[in-house]
């Protein structure tokens, strides 16, 4: 039976893309599975096939921006499956822009959902999972959290802080508690469609005409949770293979 079998899953951002891959694989794999993203419909539709295909899943209307619906999300997942194994803190968006076009507003959306929506998720299960001297902390990063590109700034800079508080959260509850950084490259997902800044939009367009599936990333995600208990997988970087940056 697989190591995932039978362990609670929270994932946010699992309305599309990265997290929608994620939740379909882990289900297969007999995860019980909480989902997590503000798109009702969504998340409705997604719940009905895992169930369709045998699996276990719920969801709850969440905006990682507010800590209060993200600790009603824990909350829910104590009382639903009795405990929480996993958290997959994945929500993030990526509206790039070059800092002179001084889109302030999209910096503020960006650090909000990309790094307090983490910490937010960090703060949601902590103290379930140290009770239990038992859970694992998945935070999405990227490559972007590895290396900076015009347009990037902001973005990047939120990628490089999640890599920056999963290292440390794994020094300071590491012992028990399994803390994984996973930085992928281009996957094929709806993140670049809200790119608002035209150039940008185009750069990134560029970038992912040679983007990979959202199920490597999905893999990957699976891999670092199937180890025994006593193998942490810090990080995995994973690209496209064409991809340079
Ligand atoms: P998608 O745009 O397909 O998915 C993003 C998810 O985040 C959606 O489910 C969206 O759901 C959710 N989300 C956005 N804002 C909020 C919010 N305020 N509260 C709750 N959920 C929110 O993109 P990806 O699947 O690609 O993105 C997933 C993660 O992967 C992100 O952190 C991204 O930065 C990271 N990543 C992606 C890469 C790529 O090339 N695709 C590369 C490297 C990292 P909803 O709108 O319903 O709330």
């Amino acid at each position: 039976m697989s190591q995932i079998s039978g362990k609670s899953v929270i994932i946010t951002g699992a309305s599309s893309g990265i997290g929608e891959a994620t939740a379909k694989m882990l289900a297969e794999q007999g995860a019980k599975l909480m989902l997590a993203a503000r798109r009702e419909d969504k998340l409705d539709k997604l719940v009905a096939e895992i169930e369709a295909a045998g699996g276990t899943a719920a969801y709850q209307i969440v905006d990682v921006t507010k800590q209060s619906q993200v600790q009603a999300l824990a909350d829910e997942t104590l009382k639903q499956y009795g405990k929480i194994d996993v958290m997959i803190n994945n929500a993030g968006i990526m509206p790039l822009s070059r800092l002179d076009q001084l889109l302030v507003e999209e910096w503020e959306r960006t650090i909000d959902i990309n790094i307090k929506g983490v910490l937010y998720g960090i703060a949601a299960v902590l103290p379930a999972m140290q009770k239990a001297n038992s859970g694992h902390i998945i935070n999405i990063s990227s490559v972007a959290g590895h290396a900076v590109f015009p347009g990037g700034a902001v973005y990047c800079g939120t990628k490089y802080a999640v890599r920056a508080i999963s290292e440390g959260l794994r020094k300071e509850i590491g012992k028990d508690i399994r803390c994984t950084i996973i930085s992928p490259g281009a996957v094929a997902t709806e993140l670049t469609n809200h790119i608002t800044d035209e150039t940008a939009s185009k750069g990134a367009n560029q970038l992912y005409e040679i983007a990979i599936g959202a199920d490597a990333v999905a893999r990957a995600i699976a891999y670092a949770i199937e180890q025994p208990k006593e193998v942490d997988i810090n990080e995995i970087l994973l690209r496209p293979t064409a991809q340079e940056l």
